[in-house]
């Protein structure tokens, strides 16, 4: 199997448009298409802060209806799912910018990307285990030992990473690396946490480059394990990219 695995889009349509360019995706149907029949896939957070969340949405769901995409839900998705069902949920840490697009168009509008949305989130696994076994996506990676198994302990780790409850002196939840002890087979395509490059280590890929706060939107050529990336419009904030020794 040829896959393009993208990184999280945020919002950041035209940086997606640019990238799958690069990438030799042919845009004249509207939605990118590989002229070498090469898949596409994607680590979820699709929208939140960005200036085109809704834009993105539409395309995933065109794409996920031609069943040409390999898509799994971020934390990002997950509450702007249960935004959409109607649900309690607070209107912070970007999901404010999805509302206020929304709000801006029809109610018939609305509706409309809530049921792209919500069928989209329901017909999407928690994460993807393909090619065989050998090439697994999940927004925040999964630990060896919980490859193949659904529970809530799963659920959490693929959508908020390897969290213990204990906090960062800034309020942010504290994030284990569980990347640098992997040893398994299966290569693991990620991203949840911004990183300025591609962290390539021990079969795992965390593709998320901070897109969203100036860094780049990355791509993972599989099985080629080439990343291609392209730069952002936003404005750079240091502060949201982590390092790693
Ligand atoms: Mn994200």
């Amino acid at each position: 199997m040829k896959i393009d695995i993208i990184g999280d889009i945020h919002g950041c349509y035209e940086e997606f448009k640019e990238l799958t360019k690069k990438l030799g995706y042919d845009w004249t149907s509207g939605l990118p298409v590989n002229p070498h029949g090469r898949l596409l896939g994607f680590v979820g957070d699709l929208t939140d802060r960005g200036h085109h969340s809704l834009q993105t949405i539409s395309m995933i769901f065109n794409l996920f209806e031609k069943g040409c995409l390999y898509y799994v839900p971020g934390n990002h998705c997950n509450k702007l799912y249960r935004y959409f069902l109607g649900n309690n949920v607070k209107i912070l840490h970007g999901l404010e910018t999805t509302v206020a697009e929304l709000s801006a168009i029809p109610r018939i509008e609305r509706d409309r990307y809530r049921d792209m949305f919500i069928t989209l989130y329901e017909q999407s696994p928690l994460y993807h285990v393909l090619d065989d076994g050998k090439l697994i996506i999940a927004h925040a990676g999964i630990k060896e030992e919980l490859i193949g198994k659904q529970s809530n302990r799963v659920k959490t780790f693929v959508l908020y990473g390897d969290i213990t409850g204990e906090k960062n002196e800034d309020g942010t939840p504290v994030r284990k690396d569980w990347a640098s002890d992997y040893k398994g087979d299966a290569w693991i395509v990620y991203g949840h946490t911004p990183v300025k490059e591609a962290r390539i280590i021990n079969k795992t890929a965390n593709i998320d480059t901070g897109a969203v706060f100036g860094g780049k939107l990355t791509a993972l050529r599989y099985p080629e394990i080439e990343v291609v990336s392209v730069g952002s419009s936003m404005p750079f904030v240091e502060e949201k990219f982590r390092e790693f020794e």
